[in-house]
């Protein structure tokens, strides 16, 4: 006898979400405005992991080519989304500078920008007198740099408390402390948690760099490795960098917030894993880090360092998102791991929610499928 089975249902609705990041609220919420009945589950906070602690950037630039129209098409969401949560979410889109320190960076700046420019990115090449003129802040000694208006930032810490009130509003059920810990499929879902067991007639996987776990669970092996990105805030400072910066190797972000700290970031890894649950900065990485940003910008050299952290990516073997059907399960879907996930976040939610609701996307997902690296037998 199966004793899950056996068991009552702790919760039912049409579907059963799995994660409570960006990617799950924003599949909500779709889900939700279109009269589904939505539980979604988390193991720990919504909230709480890569889509809380990331850096905020909302950048174009620093996207592979192929990912510029998903961006901008995640940036029109972005645009009217602090009217449609009715909230203040540090929203903003003034632009940014991609900057090469090497003549070597500076031949792939070039070579990228190109290509992101045939993709649909708005960008401009500057001389070194030009970036003078315009930033005088950055390095005097910098090869090459672009500009694009397209690049902004938001405040995670703002996003997401207004995300939960949205969604919630709508309807959905929202169970914290739920740790999925086995999925049974047909003929309806089943979801056993420590919270008790879930039932519903689609699942949604979006359980970020855990994603892989769950899919394992319906033997599914999807290949997900991790990234520990480490981010840093400094001491506020009188306002100067009017925008965000990164970097040609996409090894560093920066932005000034609105009081006056500096967030540095760029990729750069701590320690830690899934199996171990550990989130730890390391000192020898952070060090890099923090002179580049210095290299880059002169300025931040005096101020303190308040604190540094890191958290958790997902990482797909083409840094492309996986998105579509988990391979062999008509009504299981899954949505994680763009590089830049707080960015494309709000696109792939939706179109995650779209799949469910009418098996067409409003945008095309094809390049995305879970399929193009899984063997359905984990
Ligand atoms: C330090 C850092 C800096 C970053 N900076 C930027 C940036 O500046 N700009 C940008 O665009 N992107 C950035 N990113 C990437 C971005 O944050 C992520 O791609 C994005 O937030 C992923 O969202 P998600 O919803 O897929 O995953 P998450 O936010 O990680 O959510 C997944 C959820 O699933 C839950 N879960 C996992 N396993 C289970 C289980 N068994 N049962 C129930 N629930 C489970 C987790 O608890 C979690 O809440 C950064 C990432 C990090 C870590």
């Amino acid at each position: 006898m199966n004793t899950a089975k056996a068991r009552t249902a702790a919760g039912q609705a049409d579907t059963i979400i799995v994660g409570g990041g960006i990617f799950g609220l924003f599949c909500a919420m779709t889900l939700a405005e279109a009269g589904k009945s939505v539980i979604l589950l988390d193991k720990g906070r919504i909230w709480a992991e890569a889509s809380a602690v990331n850096a905020g950037s909302l950048g174009v630039q620093n996207k592979l080519p192929a990912l510029i129209p998903y961006t901008l098409w995640s940036w029109d969401i972005w645009n009217t989304l602090s009217d449609r949560l009715g909230a203040d979410l540090g929203l903003r889109r003034n632009g940014g500078y991609k900057i090469a320190m090497t003549e070597d960076e500076a031949a792939r700046l070039g070579r990228v920008v190109s290509e992101q420019i045939d993709y649909g990115l708005d960008a401009q090449r500057l001389s070194p007198a030009a970036l003078r003129a315009q930033a005088p802040w950055i390095a005097p000694d910098c090869m090459a740099a672009t500009w694009s208006p397209q690049d902004g930032y938001a405040s995670p810490t703002r996003v997401g408390p207004a995300l939960r009130r949205k969604v919630e509003s709508l309807g959905v059920r929202i169970v914290e402390g739920a740790a999925v810990a086995a999925v049974e499929n047909g003929p309806d879902i089943r979801v056993l948690t420590t919270a008790g067991d879930f039932h519903g007639t689609e699942l949604a996987i979006t359980a970020g760099a855990w994603s892989a776990t769950i899919a394992a669970m319906l033997g599914v092996k999807i290949p997900i490795s991790l990234d520990v990105n480490m981010v840093s805030v400094t001491e506020p400072a009188r306002p100067t960098i009017e925008c965000i910066v990164t970097h040609a190797r996409g090894i560093l972000t920066l932005k000034q917030v609105a009081n006056g700290s500096c967030l540095i970031g760029g990729g750069w890894q701590g320690i830690g894993s899934i199996g171990d649950s550990r989130k730890d900065i390391d000192h020898d990485q952070l060090v890099h880090n923090l002179r580049l940003a210095m290299r880059v910008i002169p300025g931040l050299a005096p101020l303190n360092i308040l604190r540094s952290w890191a958290g958790y990516e997902g990482v797909t073997p083409d840094s492309y998102p996986y998105l579509g059907r988990l391979p062999g399960h008509d009504n299981v879907y899954l949505a994680a791991c763009a590089r830049g996930g707080f960015t494309l976040g709000p696109l792939m939610g939706t179109l995650l929610g779209e799949l469910i609701l009418t098996d067409r996307p409003s945008r095309p997902i094809t390049i995305f499928d879970p399929a193009r690296f899984s063997n359905a037998a984990a």
